[in-house]
This record gives C-alpha cells, sequence and structure tokens, in this order.
C-alpha cells in the first residue's frame, strides 16, 4: 500500500505541453513493486503521435524559452528544487514501491538528484562566451554559448528520479526544451517531478514526459526527427550503440552514459578497514545496480586474506528485504531476469574454479531478491570478470604488481568509474593517470556529486553530466567574427 501526503504526486497519464494526457486507449503499462510482485497502478502509454506532439511542443515552446534570461530560468529551475525538497518523502516512498531501493538509499537519491537542479539554477547564470585576442587589428573575435534546442532524453530504471534530472536540470538552464523518456518499469518517479515541475511554473512544451510498452518505436521517433537536436541516454551499452547509430542520418550531437566494469584496486598499503568500508559503499549500494558499482575486486596478494575476511564480515551485516522496511539495506533486484542473469554469471564462475565465500544462491525471499555475494580465486576468463554484473556480487582476484593490477583494470571495453586503495601519494597519482576510466576513486567508494564531473570514456559513453562542464552538453558554441574596425 502506498500511502502519500500528496495524493496528487501519483500521476498515470503523460505529460505533454503542459497538460496530463491518457495516450493510447488500447494499451497501457502496469507498474510493479519489485520486492512484492504487485501491481502499483497502470500508466498510460504514448502512441507515436503523442510522441511527435511533444517534439512539436517543444520546438514551438524553444523560441520564447532560449529568449528569456538566464536569471529568470533560474528562478524557475529553484521553484522546482525547493518543491522536490518539500515533497520528499511522498517522492521517496514512490521511488522505493516502483524501484526497491530502500527508503534511505531512495531519499539520498532524491537529495542528489535535486542537487543537479539547484546547481544548474545558479550554472545557468554563468554560461559565459569569450572574447578572443586577434591577428588582425581591424577584427574583433567573440564567441557565444546558445542552446543546442529541443532535447530528448531516454533514462534508466536503477536512478528513476537522479538520471532524469541530471539530464533535464542542464538543458533547462542552457534554454533547451527537452522531452524525457523514462523507463517503462519506473515512470512514476519521472510524473512526480512532472507534476512538481507543473506547480513549479515551468512553461508548456519545455518538458514533457512519455512513456511506452514500445520503448523501440519512442525512441526511433525521438532519433529520427529532425526537430529534436541533442540525444542524451543513460542505459546499457548494447542499447546505446543502437541509437548513436539511429542518431546519425539527422546528425543529432548524443550523450551517452553507458555501462560500466569498475575495477576496485586495493593495494598492499592500503588501509584495509577504508577499503572494507568503500567496497561495501561501492559494491552494493543499490543492490549492485549501478554503473558505477565495483565489478571486479584486484587485491595485493599480501593483503588479499586480510580484506577478503574483513570484507565478507562487514556484508554480512547488510540486512535483504523490502526496501520499504526501516532496517533493510539492501533490496531485490529489478526483475527475476536479472537474478537469473546474475546468478548464471556466479554459477559460470563457480564452475570454473571460483570459491563462494558468501551468498552465491538465489534467496528464500522472493524471486527478485538475490543475496550479497562474494566469490574468490576469480581468474580474468570468467563473466564475472569480463561482464557488468549488476548485482549484489562481489568477484576477487589476487594481483602482486602494480603494472599486473593496471592491466587487468584497464583490460576491458568499458572506462566509467574505477577505485583504488593505497596510502602511496606517487602511486596515486601515477596509476590514476594511467588508469582508462572517467571517473577514479582514491581512497573513497562514493564518488558522484552535482559538483563533478559525471562520465565515462572507451565504451561507457562520452559526455559529462554535473559541473561547470556539465552545460556543455546542451550548448552551441557559435564563434562571431567582427571586422572592418579601422
Ligand atoms: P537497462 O538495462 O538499464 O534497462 P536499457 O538500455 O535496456 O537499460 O534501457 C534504458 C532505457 O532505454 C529505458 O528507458 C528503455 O525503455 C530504453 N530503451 C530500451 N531499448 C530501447 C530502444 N531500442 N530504443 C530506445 N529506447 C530504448
Amino acid at each position: 500500500m502506498l500511502y502519500l501526503n500528496d495524493p496528487l504526486l501519483l500521476k498515470q497519464q503523460l505529460f505533454i505541453n503542459r497538460k496530463w494526457v491518457d495516450g493510447d486507449s488500447e494499451k497501457s503499462i502496469s507498474v510493479q513493486n519489485p520486492a512484492t510482485g504487485i501491481e502499483i497502478c497502470k500508466v498510460a502509454s504514448a502512441t507515436k503521435e503523442d510522441v511527435v506532439f511533444s517534439i512539436e511542443c517543444a520546438q514551438d515552446a524553444l523560441q520564447t524559452w532560449r529568449a528569456t534570461t538566464a536569471k529568470q530560468r533560474a528562478e524557475l529551475l529553484k521553484n522546482w528544487y525547493h518543491l522536490i525538497i518539500e515533497n520528499i518523502d511522498d517522492l521517496t516512498s514512490i521511488l522505493t514501491v516502483e524501484q526497491g531501493k530502500p527508503l534511505a538509499e531512495a531519499k539520498a537519491e532524491i537529495l542528489y538528484g535535486a542537487s543537479y537542479i539547484e546547481w544548474f539554477a545558479e550554472e545557468a547564470k554563468r554560461m559565459y562566451g569569450d572574447i578572443i585576442p586577434s591577428n588582425k587589428s581591424s577584427q574583433r573575435l567573440l564567441t557565444i554559448k546558445q542552446p543546442i534546442g529541443v532535447v530528448a532524453a531516454i533514462t534508466p530504471w536503477n536512478f528513476p528520479n537522479a538520471m532524469i534530472t541530471r539530464k533535464a536540470a542542464p538543458a533547462l538552464a542552457a534554454g533547451c526544451s527537452i522531452i524525457v523518456k523514462p523507463s517503462e518499469t519506473t515512470p512514476l518517479s519521472a510524473l512526480a517531478l512532472a507534476e512538481l515541475a507543473q506547480r513549479a511554473g515551468i512553461p508548456k512544451g519545455v518538458f514533457s514526459v512519455v512513456i511506452g510498452v514500445d520503448s523501440k518505436e519512442i525512441g526511433k521517433e525521438l532519433t529520427d526527427n529532425p526537430l529534436v537536436k541533442k540525444l542524451s541516454f543513460t542505459g546499457s551499452t548494447k542499447v546505446g550503440k543502437i541509437l548513436i547509430k539511429q542518431c546519425a542520418d539527422t546528425v543529432k550531437k548524443v550523450s551517452m552514459e553507458l555501462g560500466g566494469n569498475a575495477p576496485f584496486i586495493v593495494f598492499e598499503d592500503a588501509d584495509i578497514d577504508q577499503a572494507v568500508k568503500g567496497a561495501i559503499a561501492s559494491k552494493f549500494r543499490n543492490a549492485g545496480q549501478t554503473c558505477v558499482c565495483a565489478n571486479r575486486f584486484l587485491v595485493h596478494s599480501s593483503v588479499y586474506q586480510a580484506f577478503t575476511t574483513k570484507f565478507v564480515e562487514a556484508t554480512k551485516k547488510l540486512v535483504m528485504g523490502n526496501g520499504i522496511e526501516a532496517k533493510v539495506s539492501i533490496g531485490p533486484l529489478i526483475t527475476a531476469a536479472a537474478v537469473q542473469d546474475v546468478h548464471a554469471k556466479v554459477t559460470y564462475a563457480a564452475e570454473n574454479g571460483a570459491k563462494i565465500l558468501l551468498g552465491g544462491s538465489p534467496s528464500q525471499l522472493g524471486a527478485n531478491f538475490y543475496p550479497p555475494t562474494i566469490l574468490s580465486d576469480v581468474t580474468p576468463d570468467m563473466r564475472v570478470f569480463k561482464e557488468e554484473i549488476f548485482g549484489p556480487v562481489a568477484p576477487i582476484i589476487a594481483f602482486d604488481t602494480e603494472q599486473q593490477a593496471l592491466e587487468l583494470a584497464n583490460a576491458t571495453e568499458a572506462g566509467l568509474a574505477s577505485y583504488l586503495y593505497t596510502q602511496n601519494y606517487s602511486r596515486i597519482w601515477r596509476f590514476s593517470e594511467r588508469l582508462e576510466n572517467g571517473i577514479v576513486g582514491i581512497n573513497e567508494g562514493v564518488i558522484s556529486t552535482e559538483v563533478a564531473p559525471f562520465g565515462g570514456i572507451k565504451q561507457s559513453g562520452n559526455g559529462r553530466e554535473g559541473s561547470k562542464y556539465g552545460m556543455d552538453d546542451y550548448t552551441e558554441i557559435k564563434y562571431l567574427c567582427m571586422g572592418g574596425l579601422v
């Protein structure tokens, strides 16, 4: 049962042009609680015409929106931010029931998501250009930054709130209009954000939300339509590659936050307790379903036993269950299929010589639950090493030299986050500079913040979200060459 202080935050329609609309009369989306399998409610499913209309409305709205002052846009974003904070308890409950993460984590996500709106409300006012010293005395050269135009955002189920605000806030701050297509698995947080955007006074057409049973069809329209100038996507590498190809015909600018395969490296001089604390935070947040979760633990052989023993002990303290219960620290996976996929990777490792130190078999709690699992004696040919696990499984592999650790860490096409634990500051610099990742946590397992750039290299994608760089993805630089000066 979902109890809300403000029941109007539970929306079941699409939000287009500042109106709530019904979508396809023949179809709807059943939103289920992953902890219980019980349906929370049904949500409307967009037709292709709804998507086209949302794009046309965004294009109409753009002309007025881009002409507003940065201060005006900042005020509206701040209104939105304050409404989110005022309604945080309801937004937290909605997020936990549709996504499964424990209440404390859901609340942290709402705060984290809101922090991007606050940050970009401030950054809107700092969209500076340059004056460039010219080679000719008759010229003055300058640049201005302008909004790129209509933006489409496609977001995943693992952060149903924050992945939207991370894209919508910089887009709106820059003067773009945006259409968000959240995951059909977790649409309720997106629709609650839309309700609050409406209350905040964000004008019609500037922020719309479309959802549908057929994400491919919606994605095709968002990528094919020439009115859309930019696509920002967070999700799997597989779908990201499809979307990049689809954007090629209209040469859209793309930002991609794709899968990771984060190495977590513990050197012989690491503070082991600090490393264990970081490992728990990085590995088990959202039951291992984040793209920056530690995916492979590389531990120096001289501290392998000490680290592993303490890590197992600390992991045993996690309480798995329905995230709505206060004592729970790890929730379900998103679907039973996800559990089967994670279990297949664990089984493959065990059959090929890995030892299961903790967990390792599906839980009695229900089809969507998989217990925190730790594997030792892992080798680089195992799926848990090569693939993103997206579940609460920690594979541990030993190394003897720094060079070996570096080669293992970089032996993947993914390049999002990495973590290293050492007290040697020369090594920190040397190693961090050679790691092929967009983000390096140094003696720190929690790296996400709105003030720093989040993003990957290699096949983990491109673009950066948050920080002073975060608006670059939503702006074009225009160069003005003024000549004929005497
Ligand atoms: P995840 O494993 O996180 O679900 P996906 O990449 O499958 O990752 O999904 C992320 C987002 O992409 C979701 O909103 C989903 O509906 C959407 N999506 C999935 N397939 C497509 C597609 N072919 N075209 C457009 N969007 C898609």
